[in-house]
């Protein structure tokens, strides 16, 4: 089990749970930010700091955003366990064509 990034970060991606997490395990895409599965050690850190309820215990994940399971898994196909976002930068690996392809977030008022 793991936690998850769902669909709310899109086009947010502020970094406040890159930054809260203590090993280092949220990497950045274009889009969104993605939870590396194996490195993740569960401590619910990153879940109180996200403004948009973006990120979930596996379990708890709303049913309309089950396939971010899946998605936040298939950004590390190639790529494996970097060992720390500081080892792959924003942009080196590109977002899901799923992510790529979902409309702009409306800009807030
Ligand atoms: S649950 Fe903890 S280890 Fe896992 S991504 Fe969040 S802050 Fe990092
Ligand atoms: S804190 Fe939330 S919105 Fe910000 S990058 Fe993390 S998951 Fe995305």
């Amino acid at each position: 089990m793991t936690y998850v990034i769902a669909e709310p970060c899109v086009d947010v991606l502020d970094r406040s749970c890159v930054d809260a997490c203590p090993v280092d395990c949220i990497y950045e895409g274009g889009r969104m930010a993605f939870i590396q599965p194996e490195e993740c050690v569960d401590c619910g850190a990153c879940v109180q700091v996200c403004p948009v309820e973006a990120i979930y215990y596996e379990d708890d994940l709303p049913e309309e955003w089950a396939t971010y399971t899946a998605f936040n898994a298939a950004f590390f196909t190639g790529v494996g366990a970097p060992g720390g976002s500081v080892n792959l930068p924003k942009g080196t690996v590109p977002d899901l064509a799923e992510v790529t392809a979902l409309p702009p977030r409306p800009a807030e008022d």
